[in-house]
């Protein structure tokens, strides 16, 4: 029987760690600060930048959210931003993607301070995750690898399969599990074969944004599965090939006319994997309780 990664409960472990540092810098200073930035209103961000603002609240941090219209130029992101990177109570900024077309993202990217790029995004954080040298790390590999050692997972030889080469997941992923001492293979469009390299693996980690991509034939027995896709299902046929085995997700299909599904196939993973992330409740928690960590760790680091 294959074993389940609980991403929520991994999730409320990390949590409650970082609650007694969040009151104890509190008392001393004041609350750690994470401002989001929401540019017009794409529903998905929405519901990401609600639950990271809510998050934050409940821990006792202090977060706004900077709400601009869809139309907003760069020359005014880049305005607002300024202004939080010099105000005092303000650890973190976060600028929610994907940015409208008419914004220049890798000048916002840039604009932020590194030491207040909570997502890890800026191109000296970059440098540094190369380097293997502290910063902040992007949220969602740096959540896996908190799964994979909370959950006793051996990262230190073996072999890793990373498929996706994104520059917010699967190369920090690649660097993140490398740093770690495992054999590290990146895979994308162009790979040839992709189900024997992906068999080759002792930890798979899909990062795709492709639904059930990954079938059984990608996975060798007793592998760690490690699905990072997030995939909204909608057309019936297509939910009846990703549900296949898996009664539960056809029976939320069928109640809500959709489905959420990762890039590995959800049967495939139960019969093979000797451990594996669910979709939803694996990797998805994880990406906040890091951005917690992250503004966390700037405040700690800032206010020294
Ligand atoms: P991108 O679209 O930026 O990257 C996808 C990568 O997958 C690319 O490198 C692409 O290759 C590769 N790829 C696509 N199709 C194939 C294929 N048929 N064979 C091999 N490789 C392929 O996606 P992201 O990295 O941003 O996100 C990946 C997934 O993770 C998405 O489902 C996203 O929703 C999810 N996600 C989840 C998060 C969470 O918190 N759980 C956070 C962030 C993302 P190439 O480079 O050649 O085009």
């Amino acid at each position: 029987m294959a074993r389940i990664l609980d991403g929520k409960a991994i999730n409320q472990q990390i949590l409650d760690e970082l609650q007694p540092r969040i009151a104890s810098l509190t008392a001393a200073r004041r609350p750690p600060g994470l401002v989001v930035i929401l540019v017009g209103n794409d529903p998905a961000s929405e519901i990401y930048v609600r639950s990271k603002v809510k998050t934050c609240l409940e821990l006792g941090m202090m977060s706004e959210e900077i709400r601009l219209p869809g139309t907003t130029a760069t020359a005014e992101l880049l305005s607002q931003i300024d202004v939080l990177n010099h105000r005092d109570d303000v650890d973190g900024i976060l600028v929610q993607m994907p940015l409208p077309k008419q914004v220049d993202s890798r000048a916002v990217l840039l604009a932020i301070r590194p030491d207040k790029d909570v997502d890890g995004f800026h191109p000296y954080n970059v440098g540094q995750l190369v380097a293997n040298s502290p910063a902040p790390r992007p949220c969602t590999p740096a959540g896996v690898m908190e799964i994979l050692r909370r959950s006793q997972i051996q990262v230190a030889g073996a072999q890793a399969v990373v498929v996706g080469r994104s520059d917010i997941v699967g190369k920090p992923m690649a660097l993140l599990l490398l740093h770690a001492h495992a054999t590290v293979t990146v895979c994308h469009s162009k790979t040839r074969d992709l189900p024997a390299v992906c068999r080759s693996a002792d930890i798979l980690v899909a990062a795709m944004g492709r639904p059930a991509f990954i079938t059984g034939e990608f996975i060798r027995p007793g592998a760690v599965v490690i699905d990072v896709g997030v995939n909204r299902v909608t057309d019936p046929a297509e939910a009846a090939r990703v549900c296949a085995g898996s009664p539960a997700k056809q029976a939320a299909f069928d109640r809500n006319g959709s489905v959420l599904v990762g890039d590995v196939l959800p049967s495939a993973m139960a019969e093979r994997a000797e451990a594996y992330t669910p979709v939803p409740g694996g990797v998805g928690p994880l990406t906040i309780a890091m951005l917690m960590a992250n503004t966390l760790q700037s405040a700690e680091q800032r206010l020294k």
